[in-house]
């Protein structure tokens, strides 16, 4: 018996353990401190009436013979949620067909497995600073990485080049560390790269929902061409609260070929054989989201979201330090005052100021010196832990 020997390359995650520890060793030093944690990109306002009254229906009708689903028709998902998802769609002027349309558990998942498309012998281009996923599922795997260097001057916004050398593209946009979005046009020099190299890009569309500015990009799918060289993985996580109830959904177009293979019949095969679908009650509770009542309460969660970047991105206006994302994005990337690295700042502003965030470095090297704080906290709190982060600036002998 052999293990799969490059489990032994994964770098352990000390991120967010390290954090953890710190933050509970820092606790039980001064039991009296009130700590702010904006540290962890989870969500903190529960689902929205829509979708619990659909989760309730969808759950009483699995309790009568009746209205009873069992196994799910289509691995893909129910027809009534992935129409849902093709008007959302519609909406912003991509036309999908529902074959392209896949529901599954979550974005993290169909990152991972979309994985089983590819040869092994590929080398996979990945943002740094990025989300670690990408980087983990890779080297699981045994892939190349290359890392794209994200930073000041590229608007942390890696765009090709004739010399980039790669088959499997990572793009996330809004982009979890930094909060940075692709507008549409840079998008398209993207997948014009992507065709002339004959890459397959991976867009990563999990905070799509953020996005409000004109120009920017809500899906790849935006960009002619685009169905020819990518595919979208998104998630219900952010824009309706769903990281403990699970759906998200990925689309595979059927333009997309390689090799004389279709992709999406690829991972239609895929799926069917390894995944037995999501179940009916998350499936329907999903599909609320897309309801016109459904999408007014969604935007009202989005908008306090909104309110909290804007509360924090003020605060870091006063104090004169510079940062990126927060207004299409949940998530603010500051360039750590006084010149300090991403670990200094985390102990100096829990210590100063009893706030948590995550430290840069800990998303990739091209993060070293940079901070992120994110705005799914409680609305109070984050307003609390804006002051203290501007007092504690101001403290600074060297200001920024
Ligand atoms: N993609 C990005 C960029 C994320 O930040 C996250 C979660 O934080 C995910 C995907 C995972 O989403 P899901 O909850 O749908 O698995």
């Amino acid at each position: 018996m052999k293990v799969n020997k490059h489990y032994a390359e994964l770098e352990e995650s000390y991120l967010f353990s390290t954090i953890a520890h710190k933050v509970a060793d820092y606790q039980a030093a001064h039991p009296d401190k009130d700590i702010i944690r904006l540290g962890i990109g989870d969500v903190t306002l529960p689902l929205a009436k829509s979708v619990v009254k659909a989760l309730h229906e969808a759950s009483e009708e699995q309790g009568h013979k009746e209205t009873f689903h069992g196994y799910i028709p289509s691995e893909q998902g129910y027809p009534f949620l992935r129409e849902a998802i093709q008007k959302y769609y519609a909406g912003r002027g991509v036309e999908l067909d529902t074959a392209e349309i896949f529901i599954s558990d979550g974005a993290k998942s169909d990152l991972g497995n979309l994985l089983d498309l590819f040869d092994v012998d590929n080398t996979v281009l990945v943002p740094d600073p990025v989300y670690p996923v990408y980087v983990d599922d890779n080297v699981m795997a045994g892939r190349r990485i290359a890392y794209m260097p994200a930073n000041a001057d590229n608007g942390f916004l890696p765009m090709p080049n004739d010399s980039l050398k790669g088959d499997i593209v990572y793009l996330c946009s809004p982009n979890n560390p930094t909060g940075a979005t692709y507008t549409v046009d840079q998008l398209k020099v993207w997948v014009d790269w992507a065709k002339a190299h004959k890459a397959v890009i991976l867009f990563d569309a999990a905070y799509e929902c953020f996005v409000s500015e004109p120009g920017l990009a809500r899906s790849i799918f935006e960009v002619e061409g685009a169905k020819e060289c990518a595919i979208e993985v998104c998630s219900f996580s952010k824009i309706a609260g769903f990281t403990g109830t699970r759906c998200g959904y990925t689309v595979v177009p059927q333009a997309l070929e390689r090799e004389g293979m279709s992709l999406n019949k690829m991972w239609l095969r895929r799926q069917t054989t390894k995944f037995n679908g999501v179940a009916y009650i998350v499936q329907r509770a999903a599909a609320a989201v897309f309801t016109e009542e459904g999408m007014k309460e969604i935007q009202e969660n989005l908008d306090y979201y909104r309110r909290n970047a804007a509360v924090i991105g003020a605060a870091l206006d006063k104090a004169g330090v510079w940062y990126c994302g927060g207004k299409n994005s949940p998530y603010i990337w500051l360039k750590c005052p006084g010149n300090m690295g991403s670990w200094q700042f985390f102990d100096w502003l829990l210590e100063t100021a009893g706030v948590v965030g995550t430290p840069g470095e800990g998303f990739g090297a091209c993060g070293e010196g940079y901070f992120r704080l994110t705005a799914f906290g409680d609305a109070d709190r984050t307003k609390e832990a804006a002051d203290r982060i501007l007092a504690a600036i101001k403290t600074l002998p060297s200001g920024c």
